[in-house]
């Protein structure tokens, strides 16, 4: 049975930032990185220097953690990466950044991707007008992203806009609040992602 890969706290620690996978609690005091900025475990602090390999695996770990993917995806949508023109570290990264569940949390319509595929499965998400329950969905350019036309749904959603407001929608998105709904203007480039990895190192790793 494939292991259960969700949000963890000891991954922002080990890593030494904020990645933010769990909503709300990353902003608050209960956010385990502002409680301890070590790493994880009895012995971290004697830990020796991470071979390169190690920092290369770690940074792989950590982008499958951002977006919450499993080891068999990332491998499919590393070979799909490969196949297109251009850089195969950019094509990885612009392909995971348009996953629906991705854009339903930056359209704030989700405090986390974890519940913006919760919200997804549940049936709350609508892409041009049609229900979608696929997290796993790779958005295109022109796609309307909204709630489903059910006033738990809106409800919801509504909320989740609100609380979030203070967030800044990515350029390559439009979120149009009265009919609260978002469009994918153009498909994003490296420089609108802001996940903090460095995608070269994982290159080198799965090209071995
Ligand atoms: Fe990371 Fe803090 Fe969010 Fe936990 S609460 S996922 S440590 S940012």
């Amino acid at each position: 049975m494939a292991r259960y890969v969700g949000p963890q706290c000891r991954l922002c620690r080990r890593e030494g930032e904020k990645l933010f996978l769990k909503g709300i609690r990353c902003e608050t005091a209960k956010c385990a990185i502002t409680k301890r900025k070590y790493p994880p475990g009895q012995f971290s602090w004697g830990r020796g220097k991470l071979s390169k390999y190690g920092i290369q695996f770690r940074e792989k770990q950590k982008m499958k953690r951002f977006y919450g993917i499993l080891e068999k995806q990332f491998r499919n949508y590393f070979r799909k990466a490969e196949k297109q023109k251009g850089n195969t570290g950019d094509n990885l990264l612009i392909m995971l950044e348009r996953r629906l569940d991705n854009v339903v949390h930056l359209l704030s319509f989700a405090h986390s991707r974890k519940s913006a595929r919760q919200l997804i499965l549940h049936g709350h998400i609508t892409v041009n007008d049609k229900k979608v329950d696929i997290p796993s969905l790779l958005v295109r350019v022109g796609d309307v992203i909204k709630s489903k036309n059910r006033e738990k749904s809106r409800k919801f959603i509504q909320d989740n806009v609100e609380s979030l407001k203070s967030k800044k929608i990515p350029s390559w998105l439009e979120f149009r609040q009265d009919a609260l709904e978002g469009v994918v203007k153009q498909l994003p480039t490296r420089d609108d992602i802001s996940a903090s990895v460095q995608e070269q190192l994982i290159i080198e790793l799965c090209s071995k």
